[in-house]
């Protein structure tokens, strides 16, 4: 006799693809810590003698943003400070685990813009308390992720500016080439912790410039070749 679940649950997150009628399935997402010197520092940390690490958020914090609307983001409960962190997002279409770094791009499906929003009042606790960080990095709807555009489209963006706009002043404005780990040392490290697969995705970090948004705020983020994202929270 075959076995049928007790309840039905939501289905996993998809991001579309640009230009084309697909989705990409999410599995889970890692981000990076300060993987840009100017924000490690300005998070108190010296980013010149720390090996990179790695945190997760639940797959379903992914929030679709498609590009030319602006999208309503909800301020989350239970913070005071929350944070946007402009970061270019890999998604996977393979993986596996001890990944070299000369093959890791082979397993990117493709780029997107994202934003790791962060209850940085409860990351801060969670810091000096030495206390898991789900509670800052991991609320709900707090991955927003644009259009993803395929490797065949853009290619490996490794340069390029990554900017993020509040109510059109700039507050982060930086270059991917600023990145301390480049996307295919990411890959590989983080794929000697743990069997990457197809549909993770990687958050690579932001650059400095962080700070917090309260409601109303018109959030705008770009990455070259890679579009925008425009959300306002609610
Ligand atoms: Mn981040």
């Amino acid at each position: 006799m075959s076995k049928t679940p007790v309840l039905a649950v939501e289905p996993r997150a998809m991001i579309p693809v640009a230009g084309t009628d697909h989705l990409f399935p999410v599995r889970r997402i890692y981000c990076i810590g300060r993987n840009y010197a100017a924000h490690a520092r300005e998070m108190g940390a010296d980013p010149t003698r720390e090996p990179p690490f790695f945190f997760q958020k639940a797959a379903d914090t992914v929030q679709v943003c498609p590009t030319g609307e602006r999208v309503p983001h909800v301020y989350p409960p239970m913070t005071a400070n929350y944070h946007f962190e402009a970061e270019m997002v890999v998604a996977l279409k393979s993986g596996g685990r001890d990944i070299s770094e000369s093959d890791a791009l082979n397993h990117v499906f493709g780029y997107a813009v994202g934003l790791d929003m962060t209850r940085r009042d409860l990351q801060d606790e969670a810091k000096a308390l030495r206390r898991p960080w789900e509670v800052g990095k991991s609320a709900d709807h707090s991955a927003p992720v644009g259009l993803l555009h395929p490797v065949t489209d853009v290619g490996h963006p490794a340069r390029g500016s990554i900017t993020l706009r509040v109510n059109d002043v700039v507050k982060q404005d930086a270059d991917l080439s600023a990145m301390i780990w480049s996307v295919s040392e990411q890959i590989a490290i983080l794929s000697r912790y743990f069997e990457l697969k197809a549909g993770d995705l990687i958050f690579s970090g932001t650059p400095e410039g962080v700070g917090a948004v309260t409601k109303g705020d018109h959030l705008h983020v770009a990455i070259d070749t890679l579009g925008a994202i425009d959300l306002v929270v609610v």
